[in-house]
Order: structure tokens, then C-alpha cells, then sequence
């Protein structure tokens, strides 16, 4: 089933998207800001429009992977009117905020509208692995649910447009201080002559590995029981020792000395016999 499908912005992302789509046998029409980006599109299949409107008109279906919020409301804002009746799924990034926003201003206007969240860099876009998270409305999820299957796989969290950024920027969370407790502890070994690439083959399978705590922790959460048995406690995750051999090659413990603090307010507050996964409290 072909869709007539319209994107909007042909940047890195954007140009991945409509390529997948034009792949995929959709009847795709692009546009760009700065012109010359769609003619390696063009020689695919695609269709280049020369303004954003003439895209808005072409599509039923109408993606928009801009630059950021205010960019959509930039491009957008002059096309309510066409765009009323029609679809609008919105890629680029936004808070959840901006996202409930933009639903809202959608809703306003008679669009449709479904948020996306990219978890992926554009290379992997139609590949293993390229993940989008979505929300707002369920018809156009479902609706269009083949065809979002092009980009990678989809999941859908519910009507409130902010959900989708929401977890986005909670998995990046995740993301980055797992990233910077990885290059705290190449730091350490680092004086002692270890490369960061040597530590790297160590780490990789470790933290891969200790991703299987996750689950454990998320059953006490939920259950919101920190003293069943079987946990490490707080007292026990004692970091002296980790801040100590760091301080003793000369490096910073900014990074360690975080988690140290969140373990020690709940210690502080007589928790100490209790989990591990009770830090969620000093983070609450
Ligand atoms: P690029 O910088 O490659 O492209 C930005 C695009 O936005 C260009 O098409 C640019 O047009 C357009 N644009 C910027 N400002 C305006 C404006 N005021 N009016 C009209 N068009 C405008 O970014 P990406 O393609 O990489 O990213 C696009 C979105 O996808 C972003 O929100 C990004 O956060 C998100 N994303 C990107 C990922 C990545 O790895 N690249 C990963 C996950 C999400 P012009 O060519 O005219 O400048």
C-alpha cells in the first residue's frame, strides 16, 4: 500500500527517513530549506518540491525532521491550513514540553499528530537496531504502523504527546552517565599504562553484563519494598575504596563521588540495611 508521504527537512536524519521511505515504494515527496539536498533523493524516486507547502499539499501523511521546535513552529505555523485534515508525525526533537505543545497546536489546527523520539544516528535508520519511540494519537500509530516499520522498530507509549521524548531523554540519561562511568574508569587504569581501548574490552562485556541487575532493581522499585532479602545493601556499597584509588592516580572522582552522595543520604537517613536500589529515593 503506497502511501503519498511528504518530508520536510533533509538533513542528516531527515534524508535517511525519506530514503527508506522512497526504498519501501511510498509515493515520497521532499523539501529543504537550502535546495540541493534532494537530488540524491530525486535519483531514487523521489519527488523534490519547491516549497514547503507544495510538500504539505502532495502528502496525505506529512514527516517533519527539522532542526528543533522552533523550527517546526517556523515552517509549519503558515501551513495550518493545508496541513488541516492531514497527518503530521514530528520527528525532530523536542521536549516533552514542546512536544505537548505542538500537540496541542495540532489539535487546535485539525492535524493528527504523532510524536517520535529517534533512537538511532541515521546510518542505522532501516537497519537492525534503529529504534523510534512514539506518541500522541493511537489511530496514526496504528494507522501507519507498516510504514513506520521502514525506519526500525517502533513502540508506542501512549496518547499524551510528550511520552515519546519523555523516555527518550530518560534512555539518554541512562546513557551518559554510563558513558562517563566508563571514561572515569579508563582514566584510573590509564597511569598505569593501560590504553583506553585495552580498558574498553574489559568494560564492554562487564556493564553489558551488569545490565542484568536492572531487573531486580526494578522489581523492588515497583514493589517499593527496599529491605526484602537477597539485595546488596547500602552499607555495603560503600565507594571509599573506589574514591580512594582514584584520588591516588591523581584523578578526579566527580563522577564517583555522585553515586557515593545518593547512597549516603539514605545511609544518613538510617536506610543503610536497606537495598541498593533505594538511591531512586535520593534521586526522588
Ligand atoms: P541536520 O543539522 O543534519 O539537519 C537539520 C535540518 O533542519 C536541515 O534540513 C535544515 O535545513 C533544517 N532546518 C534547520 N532550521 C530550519 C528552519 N528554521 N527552517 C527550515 N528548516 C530548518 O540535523 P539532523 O538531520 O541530524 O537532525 C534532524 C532532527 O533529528 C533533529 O531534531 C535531531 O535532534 C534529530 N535526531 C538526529 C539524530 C542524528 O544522529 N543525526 C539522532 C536522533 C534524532 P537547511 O539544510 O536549510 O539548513
Amino acid at each position: 500500500n503506497s502511501v503519498q508521504v511528504s518530508v520536510l527537512g533533509l538533513g542528516a536524519m531527515g534524508s535517511a527517513l525519506a530514503e527508506a521511505l522512497v526504498k519501501g515504494g511510498h509515493a515520497t515527496t521532499v523539501w529543504n530549506r537550502t535546495p540541493g539536498k534532494a537530488d540524491g533523493l530525486v535519483a531514487q524516486g523521489a519527488t523534490a518540491a519547491d516549497t514547503a507547502g507544495d510538500a504539505v499539499r502532495a502528502g496525505r501523511l506529512v514527516i517533519a525532521c527539522l532542526l528543533d521546535h522552533a523550527s517546526v513552529h517556523e515552517v509549519l505555523d503558515p501551513l495550518s491550513g493545508e496541513l488541516a485534515g492531514r497527518t503530521l508525525i514530528n520527528l525532530t526533537t523536542t521536549s516533552p514540553a514542546q512536544s505537548r505543545e505542538l500537540a496541542a497546536w495540532a489539535a487546535d489546527a485539525g492535524i493528527a499528530y504523532l510524536d517520535g523520539g529517534i533512537m538511532a544516528v541515521p546510518h542505522m535508520i532501516g537497519r537492525p537496531g534503529a529504534s523510534i519511540l512514539y506518541s500522541g494519537s493511537a489511530d496514526v500509530f496504528h494507522q501507519y504502523e507498516p510504514l513506520l516499520g521502514l525506519w526500525g522498530a517502533s513502540t508506542y507509549f501512549g496518547e499524551d504527546a510528550g511520552l515519546a521524548s519523555l523516555y527518550d531523554l530518560a534512555l539518554l540519561a541512562g546513557m551518559y552517565v554510563m558513558f562517563a562511568g566508563f571514561l572515569h574508569g579508563a582514566a584510573m587504569v590509564a597511569p598505569a599504562g593501560v590504553t583506553a581501548r585495552e580498558f574498553a574490552s574489559m568494560a564492554a562485556p562487564w556493564l553489558t553484563a551488569m545490565t542484568g541487575e536492572f531487573e531486580g532493581f526494578a522489581t523492588v522499585v515497583d514493589g517499593g519494598d527496599y529491605t526484602v532479602e537477597g539485595q546488596q545493601s547500602l552499607e555495603f556499597s560503600s565507594l571509599d575504596d573506589i574514591l580512594a584509588a582514584s584520588s591516588d592516580q591523581g584523578i578526579s572522582t566527580e563522577v564517583v563521588d555522585m553515586v557515593q552522595r545518593l547512597i549516603q543520604r539514605q545511609i544518613d537517613a538510617g536506610r543503610g540495611k536497606e537495598g541498593f536500589a533505594r538511591i531512586i529515593e535520593s534521586i526522588r
